[in-house]
This record gives C-alpha cells, structure tokens and sequence, in this order.
C-alpha cells in the first residue's frame, strides 16, 4: 500500500462566534473549497475555551438547514439540540449528534442549562456532511450517539486505542448510519505510541488535532488545535503520537455532485437554493418555538 502526501497542514485561523456560545475556527471551507474536502463541506472547530458561569445558556437560536447532515462531537461540555422533526437531547463529553437536516429543519442549539450555571471548558466540533442529490429531499433523521454505544479497538502493547463513530476499521464498525461512505474515527495515542491507517486513495481524508502533537507520515509535526489535509496519491499514513493525543480522523467517499451552496442551505443546482428560501419563507420547514 503507498502513502499518502500531506497536501496541507493548517494552523487554526482567527476565531469567531457562533451565536454567543460557540467559539470557532473554520477548517472548511476555510482550508479548502467545498468541492475539494467533499463529502465534508464545512467544518467548525471550538477549541478548548472556558466559558464563565451562567443562569441563560448560550448558543444559536432557530434556524433552517437543507440539503446536508450537521455532525457535533462533543469533546468538552455539554450541548442541548432541539429540531422541528422532534429531533433533540442532550450530548455530553465523547458523545456525538447526527442530524441528517436532508429536506429541511429548523433548528437550536445551545450549552446544556445545567453544564451552563457552572460553566468550564467547552471543545467541540462542528461538521457538515453533504448529502447525495437523490437524498437531499428524504425526510429529517436524528441519531444520539452516546460514547458508549462507540465500537472501541484497543490498539496493541496498551498504544491506545481507536474509536469508530462512523465507518469501519478492520471490520469493526462505527453506530452511526450514513448515506455514503463515511469513516470517522477518535484516535486515542499514548505518547510515543504510533499507528497506521489506510482508505481508498479517491476518499478526502483529514485529521483534526483535538488533543496533543503528533508526527504525521514520520516527517511532519501536526500541533495540537490543527488539520491536516491528505493528498489522494496513496492509501496509508502513520501518526506517532508525541504527547498524549486525541486525532479527530475523516475520511469519506467524494460525492461528485455539483454543489449550490448559500448559508444554511447546501444544494446541487441555484434553483433548489431558491427553492429552499422560498419554502423556507413559507414555513415549510416546520415550526420550532425559541
Ligand atoms: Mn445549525
């Protein structure tokens, strides 16, 4: 099997806010085009920052979303979600919320009430996964993953271990349902631990350094809160871990679809966007109170 290049490694840019409760650096598009990182089209990361106290939970309130799943892996505190398909919960550190938004939702998302009166440290991110033109209209779906439900491979000599939230690694496969192909994995590395990895050479695959430093490909440093963008020149890649690591890694089959995209709404052709602000407008997505 031959390696992968790294295309890119890039460091997190300015952050910004989300609402007032989501503290962000954007990965993608930010790193990329839409078309180049497909079938992962946007990407927001909320590194590690402590948010004080509080009685009124931040977040951002109603709004729609077409055409795509938004993906949330929480890694420090908790997060509330409520959707106009009746979608909703709570996700704490570890767990993750699919919500497949395809035909259209409306929804809020917000630093869970309790977490909020004591407030702390908040790690999360944030991805969109597009959808298949055939599925952009099904109906809304959501799935709590909670870190239990997760498949877990423990890695040899007690190296760590990794984790499957969607995909398949060595036959073991991740709880959440895609519709397309879609690994996403938690590694785990102890410092000085090191692994290997292959998808097929066509799928845009990345990594997300949640937490610590690691060799990347035995040659190249990945600090800690930066991505790394792979070439589609092999399959495999190494990670070494030089600290203890937590290695956010994607990697999914393109699309090759056209994509129409404008704020929360991401399609294949300029008239489904109209469409969608028209039905938007209309209330066709439902109703959702704030
Ligand atoms: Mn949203």
């Amino acid at each position: 099997m031959k390696t992968r290049s790294i295309e890119k490694v890039t460091k997190p840019g300015m952050p910004h806010f989300v609402g007032d409760g989501f503290r962000v650096h954007n990965f993608i598009p930010g790193t990329s085009t839409m078309q180049r990182m497909d079938p992962f089209i946007m990407m927001d990361y909320n590194s590690k920052y402590n948010f004080p106290p509080t009685d009124k939970p931040k977040g951002v309130g109603v709004h729609p979303h077409r055409g795509f799943e938004t993906v949330t892996i929480a890694y420090k505190g908790k997060v509330e979600h409520a959707d106009s398909s009746g979608g909703g919960g709570v996700i704490g550190e570890g767990d993750v919320q699919w919500m497949t938004a395809a035909s259209g939702v409306l929804h809020k998302e917000f630093h869970e009430t309790e977490w909020s009166k004591t407030g702390g440290e908040f790690q999360m991110v944030q991805l969109w996964v597009n959808l298949p033109a055939k599925d952009k209209m099904s109906p809304p779906k959501y799935q709590a993953i909670s870190n239990a439900e997760m498949k877990k491979v423990p890695l040899p000599n007690g190296d760590g271990e990794i984790e499957i939230i969607a995909g398949d690694y060595n036959g073991n496969k991740g709880p959440a349902s895609t519709f397309s192909p879609v690994n996403m994995f938690n590694v785990r590395l102890k410092k000085g631990a090191k692994t290997k990895l292959s998808f097929p050479s066509t799928y845009t695959t990345a990594l997300l350094m949640v937490e610590g430093d690691a060799k990347i490909n035995g040659e190249t440093e990945a600090p800690q809160d930066h991505f790394v963008m792979f070439g589609n020149d092999g399959e495999s890649f190494t990670m070494e871990a030089s600290t203890d690591t937590i290695i956010l890694v994607l990697s999914g089959e393109p699309l090759n679809e056209p994509i129409a995209a404008h704020g929360p709404f991401v399609m294949n052709t300029k008239e489904e966007l109209i469409e969608a602000f028209q039905d938007f407008n209309m209330g066709k997505f439902g109703y959702l109170e704030d």
